[in-house]
């Protein structure tokens, strides 16, 4: 294993100590080698890790944190506030309209599972086949007609296919889902473009902004999407939280996503012996249960944080690291990079490879194990993608579970990604 990566040189220190260091302190792993290495996790596009100021933020408020919408007590009251506060700090992130609304969720699979639980029924569902799991999984078994397209080779056709499968849709409802960053090719895609052919053709869209919203300005008002999911893990704020904003009416009209306390405005017991309920309109409809609070604080300071960083620096730098990083892989002609629109397409701080002739899982753990460097290997939840990418070669049946164990020498079951951000 360790031949793998010793006679691989993969630009050899993007280490990207430039974040690691942003946090304040080293990540190290005692012994690699028999040598103390830095440990450079270029997973960012799973999870990225959270910035010191979020954590100094949640630190500062932990102590006095109370329930929300419940207490009278002083720290229920300041934690209410600082809740709503954390709404309004991802609507000015998100640069909504006046009357869209911010739901916490879980994460972004949480989103677009609540939007596909809150859509008109008999709604037309068109997602690329290219799509994240979390935007390829939600609508069916729900009563949605769902379409899938298939993988586009260039922007052109994106806007084209989606043109056309929108123009024989007929009347009704209908929702477009697309990604703004792909988690797998890193490949920045047409939102504003795909979002004027919706529109054009009387559809609204919903942005998976997990990928997008961690390197980009995103703004609502400009791309013209309806609705927006992204994750808090992922733009550097801790696990648990995320976001699905937008546009209110379609969410006011739905049954809640979750039956309970904080959904309901007032629950009667009816002389039958059932219960009449009347609920919330606004986020409250979506959010029943104690709200991660604590979660949608960070998110929040993490939207700052990146805001008062500015976005073109944020980009300037990751675009520099992606150079080096090209270039790297550039240099070692085994190397295939995956691409749907080319390599010279904008992308993120994101990027998946093959190596002629290596199985993907072993370079990836000989990476770690020789030079403490974190990629992952795998499908990375978008299998479609993965697969139509890797040319029809048979891909490895599970992402999770480990590949059939095979032999340097034999064909890629998967691929390597790397990933990071200058955050
Ligand atoms: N969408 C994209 C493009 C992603 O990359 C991911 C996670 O990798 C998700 C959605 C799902 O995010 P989460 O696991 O935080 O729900």
């Amino acid at each position: 294993m360790s031949v793998v990566a010793r006679n691989v040189t993969v630009c050899p220190d993007v280490q990207v100590q430039q974040p690691l260091a942003v946090l304040g302190r080293d990540v190290e792993v005692p012994l690699v080698n028999g040598e103390k290495v830095t440990y450079a996790a270029l997973d960012y596009a799973a999870s990225a890790p959270a910035l010191q100021r979020v954590w100094d933020d949640v630190a500062a408020y932990a102590p006095y944190y109370g329930s929300v919408h419940r207490g009278a007590g002083y720290l229920s009251q300041l934690s209410t506030d600082l809740f709503e506060q954390s709404r309004a700090a991802v609507a000015d992130f998100l640069d909504l309209r006046e009357d869209d609304q911010v739901v916490f969720t879980r994460a972004t699979t949480d989103s677009l599972n609540l939007l596909a639980a809150a859509l008109p029924s008999g709604t037309r569902v068109f997602a690329f086949e290219t799509e994240h799991h979390a935007s390829l999984l939600p609508w069916p078994g729900r009563g949605l007609e769902v379409a899938y397209l298939r993988a586009p080779r260039s922007v052109s056709e994106a806007v084209a296919a989606l043109d056309a499968a929108l123009s024989t849709a007929g009347e009704g409802p209908k929702l477009v889902c697309v990604t703004g960053a792909s988690n797998v090719t890193g490949e920045i895609w047409p939102v504003a473009e795909l979002a004027a052919v919706a529109h054009g053709r009387g559809a609204r869209i919903v942005l998976d902004a997990a990928q997008l919203a961690p390197h980009h300005r995103v703004s609502v008002r400009e791309l013209d999407v309806d609705w927006v999911a992204f994750s808090g893990h992922k733009l550097y704020a801790p696990f648990g939280a995320g976001v699905l904003a937008g546009r209110a009416d379609w969410l006011d009209a739905a049954e809640p996503y979750l039956a309970g306390g904080g959904a309901s405005r007032t629950v009667a017991r009816q002389i039958d012996g059932s219960v009449a309920v009347e609920w919330h309109q606004g986020p409250a409809r979506h959010e029943a249960g104690s709200p991660n609070v604590i979660g949608a604080y960070a998110i929040a300071s993490a939207c700052r944080a990146l805001t008062e960083a500015g976005f073109d620096a944020l980009q300037a730098r990751e675009q520099q690291l992606i150079e080096r990083l090209r270039a790297g892989l550039a240099e070692v002609p085994e190397v295939r990079v995956l691409t749907l629109f080319g390599e010279d397409h904008p992308r993120v701080g994101v990027l998946s490879f093959v190596v002629q002739g290596w199985n993907s899982s072993h370079f990836a753990a000989a990476l770690s194990a020789e030079y403490g460097i974190g990629v992952r290997d795998g499908l990375f939840c978008a299998h479609p993608l993965v697969r139509t990418l890797l040319g029809g070669e048979e891909a490895a049946p599970s992402e999770c579970g480990a590949p059939e164990p095979s032999l340097p020498g034999e064909r890629s079951l998967n691929a390597i990604r790397v990933s990071f951000g200058a955050g």
